[in-house]
């Protein structure tokens, strides 16, 4: 047998990421590689640090993309802040807090978990409580946008209340970057990490992070070593820091580093508000239609997330069955339920250049075309309509 090269087939990425990439990414991507302490080279990072504080909303200076993918950003913002024995509140509504756990535990630190319901926002009054019964937070932890169920939660309120118990706050931004509101400076996030495969369309493998002053005192003032050698910030600094002479640390992923360049060129094209408009829109045309349809979402309206919509299955339908009908026959991938949700949802993304009319009335007809073919309790061949009449509003 001979191994040829790989082409993989041009499928439509509505699940929890990754999402489409845009091809300008694409072929930004294939430019050629010089060194990554060129000096053009170095000029790029820097633009590439001012087009990720402008999709942050923040003028922090330590902010920058870790070379590694999203639960690097994770991992980054929990051993940098976490010291042996400091008490970490997380706030748990998805599959996401329960790794920030993992994290705190692996930190040394002590995680007191908060529990919310799945598909639910995390409540406000119940961190406050946990905060009363442990006034020794160091540190308060939740995920912005909790990809597992489409819940969306009020980083504002709660950093409010982990500040008035003088805790530091890590924010899980993954999704929520680029595809709904997010402002770091006005919420005063102190540290926030995302990922550049869901809302800002490039591929997956880096992971942007924001820390601000409070934050870097913190790092500062650690009395022990932070056990990650790659991810010690300290260290790390030297490397993407500015206004100093750039001193080797790793050798920067250089072409992944056009990508991302370009996907925030675009973003910034296209404006922030612009993004989260469009990501509203297209989110209320694709509800219109699933709910035509007959079937309902998870996750209450006031607390949807317009770019990861967790819809409940008809009754007596096969999960697996559904998807891979939808990936062989419509070139379609929309994401299955995770953890508790298990065969009981399915996740359809509406992530970055994923998110626009043609791709909403494409899901909308394949669920209708293979729902209908196997016999499913659902309203047949009105959802199209339904999302084409909202998207004329
Ligand atoms: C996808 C995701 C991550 C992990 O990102 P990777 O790029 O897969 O490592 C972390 N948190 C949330 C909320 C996510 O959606």
């Amino acid at each position: 047998m001979t191994i040829k090269s790989f082409h993989p087939p041009q499928r439509t990425l509505m699940g929890p990421g990754p999402s489409d990439v845009n091809p300008r990414v694409l072929e930004a991507l294939g430019r050629p590689t010089i060194g990554h302490l060129d000096p053009l080279f170095v000029g790029m990072m820097d633009e590439v640090k001012g087009l990720l504080q402008y999709a942050f909303q923040t003028r922090n200076e330590l902010t920058m993309p870790v070379s590694a993918p999203g639960s690097a950003g994770m991992e980054s913002c929990f051993v940098n802040l976490v010291e042996p024995g400091d008490k970490v509140i997380i706030c748990q509504n998805g599959v996401f807090g329960g790794r920030m756990k993992e994290n705190v535990e692996r930190c040394g630190g002590v995680a007191v978990m908060v529990q919310d319901d799945w598909g639910r926002a995390v409540d406000p009054q119940k961190l406050e409580d946990a905060l009363k019964a442990n006034r020794d937070t160091k540190v308060v932890a939740f995920v912005h946008a909790e990809t597992s169920t489409g819940a969306q939660s009020d980083v504002k309120t709660l950093v409010e209340i982990a500040h008035r118990y003088d805790a530091l706050t890590i924010v899980d931004a993954v999704t929520s970057l680029a595809g709904t509101t997010l402002l770091v400076d006005e919420w005063d996030v102190d540290a926030i990490y995302s990922g550049t495969q869901k809302c800002l369309s490039c591929t997956p493998g880096l992971s942007p992070v924001s820390f601000n002053e409070r934050a870097l005192e913190k790092i500062k003032q650690r009395k022990h070593k932070v056990q990650s050698w790659f991810m010690d910030l300290n260290l790390v600094m030297g490397y993407w820091g500015s206004g100093i002479k750039r001193s080797y640390h790793h050798t920067a992923p250089v072409n992944a580093l056009y990508g991302l360049h370009e996907a925030l060129v675009i973003l910034n094209e296209e404006g922030l508000a612009n993004a989260w408009a469009r990501h509203h829109k297209y989110h209320l045309a694709l509800r219109a239609g699933i709910e035509a349809m007959g079937l309902s979402f998870v996750v209450p309206e006031a607390e949807r997330l317009p770019q990861l919509n967790a819809v409940t299955l008809p009754a007596g339908v096969d999960d697996a069955q559904v998807r891979s009908m939808l990936l062989n026959e419509y070139q379609l991938e929309i994401g299955a339920g995770l953890g508790v949700m298990a065969g009981k949802v399915w996740r359809i993304g509406l992530m970055g250049h994923t998110c626009n009319n043609r791709n909403v009335l494409l899901c909308l007809h394949a669920l209708d075309d293979v729902l209908g073919r196997l016999k499913a309790p659902i309203t047949r061949g009105v959802a199209v309509a339904a999302a084409q009449q909202k998207l004329a509003e």
